[in-house]
């Protein structure tokens, strides 16, 4: 039987040498003489042995069937965390009279033994420390297996791909052994935990880091200092050493400390967070562990049920396996959603996105976190649908809800580069973990960073500040434009966002009609869509420049002047209209002669998302000030000013402008990071085809769909607006709002726009690919026909 499974150390058979036979080899080997006293292994034999000096050491008879490979292996393992980290507390290997580390013996019986000899290192196996069970210890426990593990990370043997009765990896087989369970329930609760390895959990596992490991971080391994049972003194006994998983080593340590204990998942997480603190998981890593415990568990109560059934004249050398079942049973009414979810809230990790639908489980969540959000964050916070969607994880064009399904995001602009672009997430956290800290110091990647950011301007813009949002960027350059032209208004359009601060705000009608304080001035939008001067209108263009002369004559008449021209050249706000040619020169000419100064807002159409670098060269203007925002760290914070030289330093002499956080090292290392994708992925030339593509394909449908009255824009960013009636050109508000939900159920967000909210606003990421475009564009052709 035990042959038939090949699985070793089934029969542990342990060697049984009198201390009559050891003394002379120790003394023979080693020239160790003293007190010796025989500890209890599970398949070897040991004695500790103390000289008159009073050193300790440990003399090891290996089992019988125990190969001088595997000796080597987990000699050679102690030796190389000696060498590689002297201060991780694990016995050290006596080099022998012959020079050697382990050498065989012939004991009376004619059996040939390996023997070798180890320190003893000082302490209480924690199995003895009972009460001095506690948190510290148990994260001190996961930092050890860590700095283990660390240590271990360069080692290989051959010997490491032995066959061992507890490999986690190879644990399907001992479903065979589940005949020796004798009650009916728990031996098919051990069968469903084996197939779902083998199955399900392996195939996982085989793609996770593997290593040397120690495996056998249990309570009988682990020495603590009885006088500070805070302090993990030791770890012992090398014998389950082998190539596995670290999340392997992580889970034999939960469960290790995680047994009589009420509460089974606390003690889990503070050896998790005690590993990743020294040991960074990965997410699948600390998302497996659970599973792991859960088999580690049905292992142990299989193996020990199988050697009882099977030799039953030794001694058992674990409790009974109902221990285990029970054990296993408790995880799995915690259930790995809830286990996983404790582990990762304990190292930070972000919460879990399920993998596969449940939306009912979804729907529930969803209702706590509204319900959370009224009361924490005010019962008017705003969100997106009627039925707002909650998201914890992301990758390029994704979105992933925790409803299972990902969906297309066509609206977000923040995230130029993609969601998560793996080289900006990279760039700010290796930031992070080396230095952050603010434009007082010096710093190499804020000079790179703004050297960079200049270089891609026209030369006379060559100056930077660094703040943390769109905002503020345009309330300093509002600040700048009144200083250097002593005037204290400005023109803006009349349905203009420019952000949230107080004077911004008022930058920010948001609707045409609203009543402007006297220092501002709107414009009537340039639309030769739905516009008062249309397209068939020849002297449209000269008409709605003619509104701008209105604005700074107005301007004139208070007594303000106008100082500068706040314009987003994307008009986002407006619903990205096809401003007619001449139209921006024309006003720029009036400002400059009025002696203002023209704000180029670039936070919507900076960094290539109107097919250029810069929205405002699109219209070719001259532009003083430069303001930029979102996309700018690809979702960091980070907003900045670009001025000239003499702008910037006349503005600094006066205010000694500091942001604290603006432009901080890692904010920086975002920037750069994010300049990098759009450079090293062509994206700005990849945006614009794609963009062309999208529209082209949306004037494709308006073939079939009379709703779409107009499609425009640039690069990445798209305006559709949408008529009831296309010669007469009404609003389509309903149908609009309606569409946005069911191109939700569709699983593609996008965004309404415009005095109607009847214009689709699109600004996708620069990633986009023609078949992301082909997915919206499907989400769309059926979202019409739904209405
Ligand atoms: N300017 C424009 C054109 C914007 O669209 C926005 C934000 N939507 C802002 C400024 C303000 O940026 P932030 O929200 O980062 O303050």
């Amino acid at each position: 039987m035990l042959e038939n499974t090949g699985i070793k150390f089934l029969d542990r058979n342990p060697p049984a040498h009198s201390v009559d036979e050891v003394r002379p080899f120790a003394k023979q080997l080693y020239g160790v003489e003293g007190r010796f006293r025989a500890l209890p292994s599970e398949r070897d034999q040991n004695f500790l042995i103390e000289n008159d000096d009073g050193d300790r050491f440990i003399f090891k008879v290996a089992n019988i069937s125990e190969s001088e490979a595997v000796i080597d292996f987990q000699v050679g393992a102690l030796r190389h965390i000696a060498t590689t980290a002297e201060s991780v507390p694990v016995p050290r290997v006596v080099q022998s009279k012959r020079g050697d580390y382990a050498g065989k013996v012939r004991f009376q019986d004619n059996q040939d033994h390996i023997v070798y000899l180890l320190t003893y290192l000082d302490g209480t196996l924690l199995s003895d420390a009972g009460a001095s069970h506690n948190s510290a210890l148990r994260r001190r426990l996961g930092e050890l297996m860590a700095r283990v593990d660390i240590a271990l990370r360069g080692y290989f043997h051959p010997a490491a791909a032995q066959e061992h009765p507890w490999n986690l990896e190879a644990c399907a087989r001992l479903a065979a052994l589940c005949e020796h369970i004798e009650n009916q329930d728990h031996r098919s609760a051990l069968l469903r935990v084996f197939e779902r390895m083998e199955m399900v959990v392996i195939p996982r596992l085989l793609s996770l880091r593997h290593q040397v490991i120690h495996q056998d971080a249990h309570d009988d391994n682990v020495l603590v200092d009885p006088t500070n049972p805070t302090v993990v003194t030791g770890l012992i006994d090398f014998g389950d050493l082998l190539y596995g998983t670290l999340a392997a080593e992580v889970a034999v340590a939960c469960d290790g400390v995680s047994h009589g204990s009420k509460d089974i998942v606390t003690p889990a997480c503070e050896v998790v967070a005690g590993f990743d603190s020294v040991l960074a998981l990965e997410t699948d890593e600390i998302d497996i562990v659970f599973d792991l415990v859960c088999a580690r568990n049905a292992m142990t109560a299989t193996i020990t049920a199988a050697r009882s059934a099977l030799t039953p004249d030794q001694p058992a050398h674990t409790r009974s396996p109902l221990r285990f079942i029970e054990q296993l049973r408790a995880l799995q009414s915690v259930g790995g959603t809830e286990f996983s979810r404790r582990l990762r809230a304990a190292c930070r990790f972000p919460a879990r996105c399920p993998a596969s639908p449940n939306e009912a489980l979804a729907r529930e969540e969803e209702n706590s976190l509204i319900d959370a959000r009224h009361s924490l964050m005010g019962r008017k916070t705003t969100h997106f649908y009627a039925r707002p969607m909650h998201f914890e994880r992301a990758s390029g064009p994704w979105l992933y809800a925790t409803d299972g399904h990902r969906y297309l995001d066509c609206y977000n602009n923040v995230p130029q580069v993609g969601h998560c672009h793996p080289h900006v997430v990279r760039a700010i956290s290796r930031q992070a973990a080396a230095l952050n800290t603010n434009t007082r110091y010096l710093y190499s990647s804020a000079i790179e960073y703004a050297s960079r950011l200049t270089e891609k301007l026209a030369p006379h813009l060559s100056a930077c500040v660094f703040v943390n949002s769109g905002s503020e960027a345009n309330d300093v350059a509002w600040q700048m434009a009144k200083l250097v032209t002593g005037r204290s208004g400005a023109i803006i359009m009349e349905d203009a966002y420019h952000g949230v601060t107080d004077v911004i705000r008022q930058f920010s009608p948001g609707r045409p009609g609203v009543t402007l304080p006297s220092f501002l001035q709107g414009l009537i939008v340039p639309d030769p869509y739905r516009g008062p001067y249309r397209e068939d209108d020849a002297d449209g263009v000269e008409k709605y420049v003619a509104d701008a002369h209105r604005a700074i004559a107005a301007l004139q008449d208070s007594g303000h002047g106008t100082a500068a021209f706040m314009i987003d050249s994307a008009m986002c706000s407006s619903g990205v209209p096809k401003v007619p040619g001449g139209y921006m020169k024309g006003v720029e000419k009036g400002v400059r002669a009025a002696g203002g100064l023209m704000i180029c807002d670039e936070v919507q159409s900076g960094f290539g998302r109107m097919g250029q670098w810069w929205g405002h060269e699109l219209h070719d203007v001259r532009a003083d000030i430069v303001t930029m925002g979102k996309p700018v760290g690809n979702g960091h914070p980070l907003g900045v000013v670009v001025t000239t030289d003499e702008i910037l330093n006349l503005f600094i002499d006066k205010t000694r402008l500091f942001s604290t956080f603006g432009g901080n090292t890692v904010a920086c290392a975002a920037g750069n990071a994010v300049l990098d994708v759009i450079e090293q992925e062509n994206l700005i030339e990849h945006g614009k085809t794609m963009g062309d593509y999208m529209r082209k394909e949306i004037s494709r449908l308006a073939g079939k769909h009379d709703l779409i009255g107009d499609v425009r824009g640039h690069g990445m960013v798209s305006g559709v607006e949408f008529v009831t009636d296309r010669r007469k050109r009404l609003a389509a508000t309903q149908e609009t709002s309606r569409l946005l939900e069911i191109m939700r159920r569709q699983r593609v967000l996008v965004g309404s726009e415009g005095r109607d909210a009847n214009i689709l606003k699109l600004r996708p990421s620069l990633v986009f690919q023609a078949e992301h475009v082909d997915r919206f564009i499907d989400a769309l052709d059926r979202s019409l026909a739904a209405l």
